[in-house]
């Protein structure tokens, strides 16, 4: 049996649950979710050059530049867990990146990644997003007022850029860029995700629209296995 490749991009404005589902989704195909957040929030953490730069920007609700966020995901989908596929959550979030994410793969004869589009109307989201609290140990996110983490027991603590103003900046250069992303992939394997309902039925939207197969006997979704071509014969 050979394992299918499967690529997939998670657009969609802040706070419409792409976190989650692009959670949910590699743990059913087995694949790596990349947050290119989460990379940025880790190498602030660190206290790296790099973080202490782009430590600011992050606050502020701004976009890190193009060209080191270009080299973060190249760098990213060359390691060993990319093999048999990823899901991107948080890039491409501007043209430039799309067209350089295309060219990559075109570089690598790879296909072209599914695109997965969450909307959701800008009430929700600015409630939402001030809502949201997570956990200092594991990152987890709590929609409303946890004492504290229910895995680890930790403090939950509200992101710097989940502050009203950053909020306002996050979603006004959302907007900004949005609609060249859609117009550069609509015609591409492109699908709308009505992110206003329940997570578990968006991830069965996602799921089925990734290819993943439901296991009847256990009512749990599997990685979906192609046979090779020597065992079609
Ligand atoms: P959200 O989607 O809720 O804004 P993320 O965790 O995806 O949160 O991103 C947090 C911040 O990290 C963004 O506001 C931005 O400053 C930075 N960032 C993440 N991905 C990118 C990207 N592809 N290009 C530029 N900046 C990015």
């Amino acid at each position: 049996m050979q394992r299918r490749r499967t690529m997939s991009i998670l657009l969609g404005p802040p706070g419409s649950g792409k976190g989650t589902q692009a959670k949910r989704l590699s743990a059913a195909l087995g694949i790596p979710a990349i947050s290119t957040g989460e990379i940025l929030r880790h190498e602030c953490q660190s206290g790296s050059t790099v973080g202490r730069q782009v430590e600011r920007v992050l606050a502020s609700g701004q976009l890190v530049g193009d060209e080191l966020m270009n080299e973060v995901v190249a760098k990213r989908l060359s390691q060993s867990d990319c093999e048999y596929g990823w899901i991107l959550d948080g890039f491409p979030r501007t043209l430039a990146q799309a067209q350089f994410l295309d060219r990559l793969l075109k570089g690598q004869d790879a296909g072209f990644p599914a695109i997965f589009d969450f909307f959701l109307s800008e009430k929700e989201l600015v409630t939402r997003l001030g809502g949201r609290h997570e956990c200092v140990q594991c990152g987890r996110i709590f929609a409303g007022l946890a004492p504290q983490c229910d895995i680890d027991g930790s403090p939950l603590v509200q992101r710097a850029d989940d502050q009203p103003k950053a909020i306002r900046e996050r979603l006004r250069i959302y907007r900004q860029n949005s609609g060249k992303l859609v117009r550069f992939y609509r015609r591409r394997n492109y699908h709308r995700i009505w992110a206003a309902r329940a997570p578990e039925t968006i991830s069965q939207d996602l799921f089925r629209l990734a290819g993943v197969e439901r296991n009847e006997a256990g009512g749990k979704y599997e990685p979906l296995v192609l046979a090779s071509p020597s065992a079609c014969a």
